[in-house]
This record gives C-alpha cells, sequence and structure tokens, in this order.
C-alpha cells in the first residue's frame, strides 16, 4: 500500500519534472544645467541667451544580464503597466492584429531602447504619441524614439503588429513555448522565454508590471486571461473580454488562452475568488482532481502567508503538452497532467501550481539560475499537502521515495544550485530543490522552517530574490551558519545524506 502510494507518488513527480524534459551617442534639446548659485538672480538674460545643450543620450542595452540567458530582458528603462489590445481574426491560425501600450520609466536618458519581439509585422510604433523608427532582429526590438528620453521621465510606447504568432521554441527545454495554436483554440505557455511569441515584452521576471487584456474574439469563443474579468462587451459577432491585474507580474507568466470553456467558481474560506476554466469538450470528472483547492489556498496562506493576489483558479485545456504552468492568477495544465485514475496524485499537481504563486509568482527569481526556489518550494509543497492530508508519515515515506529514486538515477538529478541553460527545469531543481527544504527543516527545526519561508515570503513578495536572499534569511532565523549546508545541497554533484532519516548513510 505504502509502496503503491511512493511509486504514484513518484510517478506523478515524475511526470511533472519529465514531461517537462521532453553607445550609440544621440543629441537632443535639453534646458542647460542651471547652477543658482553661479548665476546671478539679476543676470537672467544670460541665462537665457545661452546655447541650449544637448541631452547625452545612450542606447538601452539588450539584456539584463542573466546569468543563464544574458540577453532576456533589456536594459534602460523599466516597465510599469502593458496594455494589450488584441483581435483575433482567424481562430485556427491565430491571425490577430493588435496594439500593446507599454508604460515604462527611463532609467537613463535613452537615445533608444530595446524590447523582446518574435514574428509579426509591425505597421507603427510610436513613443509618447510620435512616431518612431526601429529596427528589428529575429528576437530583439530596437526602437529609436524622435527625441531621446530623459532619465526617470515616464514614457509611453504603443506598438500596432499583425498576423500569427510564429511557432517557438524554448532555448530552455525542448518544447514549443509561447502561443501555442491548437485544434479550435489557442493556449499561452510562456516560461522562461515564451512571451515575447505575443506581445513585446521586456521579458525577465526581475522587470514585473501590471497588466489590461482587450481580447477580442469571434462568437462563441471565449478568453481566458490572468487577473480579473472585469467586463465582457458583445458586439454581435464578437465578444470582447477585458481582465485586469493589478498586481505587479513577471512577463512570463503573462497569459491568454482562447476557446470554448465552462466556468466553475467557488470560494475558499480565508475569501479568495476562484475561476477554473475547462475546455467545454472535457468530462465533469476532470474537475475532481481540482476540488480541493480552496483548502489547499487556505492551508497554503496559514504556512507561508496570505494568498498574495486578488483570484486563483485553473484552466484545462482539452489538449496535451506535457507541462503544467503557473501562470499567476490562472494556472494551465493539459489533459495529460490530470490522472483520472489517481485523483490524489494529480492534487499533488494542484497543490505544486498553486504553491507557485507565492513562490516563483510573489517572490520571483532574481536570476534564471536560481530556479529551484520556484521548483524545489514547489516540489516541496507537495510533500506539505502530503503532510496535511494524511500526516507525518506519509511525508517521510514520500521524501524516502524520492530520495532513494535520486541515489537510484543520479543522471536526472543534477545539482540544483547551477542548472545548465539548456535545461532549465531538469530533475535536480524540482526533487533536490525540495528535498533540500526537508533536510533544512530538520536541520533548524519545524518553528524556526516555517519562520524562515514566511519571513522569505513577505520580505519578498511582490519582488524577487535570489538564493543568497534565502539562505541570508535562513541564517537569520535559525541563528546558524549554515553556508557549508547551502553549498554542498546547492552545488555538490552527489546529493548530501539526511543522516537523521538514515538517507544516503553507509
Ligand atoms: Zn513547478
Amino acid at each position: 500500500m505504502k509502496n503503491k502510494r511512493s511509486t504514484r507518488i513518484f510517478l506523478a513527480c515524475l511526470l511533472l519534472t519529465l514531461t517537462i524534459l521532453a553607445c550609440n551617442q544621440f543629441v537632443a534639446e535639453q534646458k542647460p544645467p542651471h547652477d543658482i548659485a553661479t548665476v546671478p538672480a539679476t543676470d537672467e538674460a544670460s541665462v537665457t541667451a545661452m546655447p541650449e545643450q544637448p541631452l547625452e543620450a545612450s542606447a538601452g542595452s539588450t539584456g539584463l544580464g542573466d546569468s543563464l540567458y544574458p540577453d532576456f530582458g533589456n536594459g534602460g528603462y523599466e516597465t510599469t503597466h502593458y496594455t494589450l489590445d488584441m483581435t483575433i481574426n482567424n481562430i485556427s491560425t491565430s491571425d490577430l492584429s493588435a496594439i500593446v501600450s507599454i508604460e515604462a520609466n527611463a532609467l537613463q536618458n535613452l537615445s533608444s531602447f530595446n524590447l523582446d519581439f518574435v514574428g509579426f509585422e509591425i505597421n507603427e510604433i510610436t513613443v509618447n504619441g510620435e512616431s518612431a523608427e526601429f529596427e528589428r532582429t529575429e528576437s530583439e526590438l530596437t526602437v529609436y524614439p524622435s527625441s531621446a528620453i530623459a532619465k526617470d521621465e515616464a514614457f509611453t510606447v504603443i506598438v500596432q503588429y499583425a498576423g500569427s504568432p510564429e511557432e517557438m521554441q524554448s532555448v530552455a527545454l525542448p518544447v514549443q513555448t509561447g502561443w501555442v495554436t491548437v485544434d479550435g483554440g489557442s493556449f499561452v505557455m510562456s516560461e522562461p522565454d515564451g512571451s515575447a511569441s505575443f506581445y513585446p515584452v521586456n521579458d525577465h521576471p526581475l522587470d514585473k508590471a501590471t497588466y489590461t487584456f482587450r481580447v477580442t474574439v469571434p462568437v462563441p469563443l471565449e478568453v481566458a486571461a490572468n487577473g480579473v474579468l472585469t467586463e465582457t462587451i458583445n458586439s454581435g459577432d464578437t465578444n470582447t473580454y477585458i481582465f485586469e491585474v493589478r498586481d505587479p507580474m513577471a512577463s512570463y507568466l503573462a497569459t491568454i488562452n482562447i476557446d470554448e470553456f465552462e466556468i466553475e467558481t467557488s470560494q475558499s474560506q480565508t475569501g479568495v475568488p476562484i475561476r477554473d476554466y475547462y475546455s467545454s469538450t472535457l468530462a465533469e470528472e476532470y474537475r475532481e482532481p481540482f476540488a480541493r483547492q480552496p483548502e489547499m489556498i487556505d492551508y497554503f496562506s496559514e504556512i507561508f502567508g496570505p494568498y498574495p493576489f486578488e483570484v486563483y483558479g485553473s484552466m484545462l485545456m482539452d489538449t496535451e503538452f506535457g507541462s503544467a504552468l503557473e501562470n499567476q492568477t490562472l494556472s494551465i495544465y493539459g489533459t495529460d497532467m490530470i490522472d483520472l485514475d489517481n485523483v490524489e496524485e494529480t492534487e499533488l499537481t494542484v497543490a505544486h501550481e498553486l504553491s507557485h504563486q507565492w513562490f516563483g509568482d510573489s517572490v520571483s527569481v532574481a536570476d534564471w539560475s536560481d530556479i529551484w526556489l520556484n521548483e524545489g518550494f514547489a516540489t516541496y509543497s507537495e510533500g506539505l499537502w502530503i503532510e496535511h492530508t494524511s500526516g507525518r508519515e506519509s511525508l517521510d515515506d514520500w521524501v524516502k521515495f524520492i530520495y532513494s529514486d535520486v541515489i537510484t538515477y543520479p543522471e536526472y538529478y543534477p545539482a540544483p544550485g547551477s542548472p545548465p541553460a539548456d535545461d532549465l527545469f531538469n530533475g535536480g531543481v524540482y526533487v533536490r530543490g525540495g528535498l533540500l527544504l526537508h533536510a533544512l527543516r530538520l536541520e533548524v527545526g519545524d518553528e524556526n522552517f516555517f519562520a524562515i519561508l514566511q519571513t522569505y515570503f513577505e520580505r519578498y513578495q511582490g519582488g524577487n530574490a535570489s538564493t543568497a536572499d534565502f539562505i541570508a534569511i535562513a541564517e537569520e532565523i535559525s541563528a546558524k551558519d549554515l553556508s557549508t549546508f547551502f553549498d554542498a545541497w546547492l552545488f555538490n554533484e552527489a546529493i548530501p545524506s539526511i543522516p537523521a532519516m538514515g538517507l544516503g548513510v553507509e
């Protein structure tokens, strides 16, 4: 019985992990620097008569310097809000016309800046209402505003484009990323690099922003996107759906999904509204593994801190894509992530994606090499859900089972602290990352351990954290030097032992 359960747990864990395997100097007008002390008040005329000095401006960088993906994102500015106004003209090709408006702040004097964007025909780009020149390579869009943007200035970029999203292969794992057109609809699954396949974006989790989605689709299709649905406008043959994401969101979590849906709503006891979207072609039994989401939200809120967003829900597309993704406020699953014969097992995947709302979505990685902070935490959250529903002994069995799997198949589980760029979502970041947290719990004790999780969430929610930030909190709360512990668990080629459980000791 136990073994069977462990095997099932293992299989689900494996399914989750393995399926994923499958300076231009530029001059512009500016007021002269004005040093009051040296300009006599009476000498006004000499100030105004001085020739205007040019603004020294340079190009924003083409990447944000991520250690694994240096070209992801762009420098020189930060975004605050995206409005994606899209009209889907043809559902079988996802042919669309879009007007994307980006609110941003300049972090330097900018002669030009980049966005990440792939495919489509761009019709026009304006910056602060003025038409701008642009240049494109495969994934970089360089915009040259007609006059330089001064540091600290807020500016608005509007990009108008049309076409069908191009199929895009992720650089981080062998799957199609971004906007995926399927029979009768489309879905979006972008982690880590797919967002540029459907909108121009500063595509790195360091630059979070709020979003408005305004998506028009032919009747009877419907739209499921992140955030709160604030309005639906019927215009005869089309429906327009408006969604607001009012909490800052990392770009890779933006999702727009189109299909005919059945929507089921519920609420957690702590008051979080839940709306789940199921492709209307799916049998009702597919809803079963999602039934305990309200309870999961309450449990995780209790142990991590209050659920960080306005709403939650899951979206199950009637298609197989070997993965699930924790899009902010709306996790997405392919039907192959659901085992109808094993609801308990599938619930672990549901708990995994939900826990990412705290760890991954609210607290996001500062660098993609910190991915274990997402996947290790979400994997351990599966264990915490087992503990909550079946007791500590069941958690221990699960820990023993996944530990033994690492020992048996070490090649699937590289050290979690340094994932390869082309295999970001490897078994190590999930399973060894999760086991690290259990080992930490045994090292510092339950009280410290949960205080560490809560402090980490409280301090970094809505922003970004690095592995060093997490270690600093663990050391602060436990009052222990944990450098040897973390070094071994993050970087040792072989998994460290857990002597307290007799694991990995001769
Ligand atoms: Zn995950």
